[in-house]
């Protein structure tokens, strides 16, 4: 395995880190705790379609959250906003432009919430991924931050093992990982025929302890911190 760099960390370290889903989340809470920053997680979600797998990703992340002692706070769940956007580039392949809008959207929200709580920094969890365009979400997240008068944290977390690490911690905690990225168009069964949902998910939502299966919890869940 090879070595994680080394990392300057500045002194003032409030990063508002966003996070795309729980189980890219468990290395960039780990390493940045071990590294001394303050993390507020952030969790926009308005991308993932259907309601009900919003719900399961929400319930993951706030098991997650719970168990290793991050604050994360959750958008209200809103598509139409999300669709208002993106459906024009409905037709558009994974890591085209439509997920440009979208991580655009998601970092844009998470540097608001940035600023309301005083983050000096932004962050994301995106990069642990080996499907998504580390360079595009390094560069937007640089414009966005600086917008917002934040610093960019800059990193590529599936680097020196991220990714597997993420994979393995993540089967440790039985976190529910799902098996698409998120939205309507990136769904497998609109290509294949539906998909099994018999994976169990550990944890449920503080706020909504139906959250699952019904997904009937946006009244509360618009509340909702982790
Ligand atoms: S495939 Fe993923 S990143 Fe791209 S638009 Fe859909 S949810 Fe967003």
């Amino acid at each position: 395995m090879s070595l994680p760099e080394l990392r300057e960390i500045p002194a003032a370290r409030r990063c508002l880190l966003h996070v795309c889903c729980a189980p890219d989340a468990v290395v960039p809470f780990r390493d940045m705790k071990a590294e001394g920053w303050e993390i507020i997680g952030y969790f926009y979600g308005s991308n993932i379609h259907p309601e009900d797998e919003f719900c399961r990703r929400a319930a993951a992340l706030g098991f997650l959250a719970r168990s290793e002692g991050i604050e994360v706070f959750a958008r209200p769940y809103n598509p139409e906003e999300w669709f208002a956007r993106a459906s024009v580039l409905a037709a558009e392949p994974e890591r085209g432009a439509r997920c440009t809008l979208c991580f655009e959207m998601q970092l844009r929200a998470a540097a608001e919430e940035g600023r309301r709580r005083g983050a000096t920094h932004l962050g994301t969890t995106l990069s642990i991924s080996p499907r998504k365009d580390a360079a595009l979400i390094s560069r937007l997240g640089r414009e966005i931050g600086a917008a917002y008068g934040l610093t960019w944290d800059d990193r590529v977390w599936r680097k020196n093992d991220g990714f597997l690490r993420s994979l393995r911690i993540g089967r440790e905690l039985g976190l529910y990982r799902q098996n698409y990225c998120g939205c309507l168009y990136s769904k497998p069964e609109q290509k294949t025929g539906p998909v099994s949902r018999n994976q169990k998910i550990k944890g449920e939502c503080l706020s909504c302890p139906n959250i699952i299966p019904s997904g009937n919890c946006l009244p509360t869940f618009s509340k909702a911190k982790f």
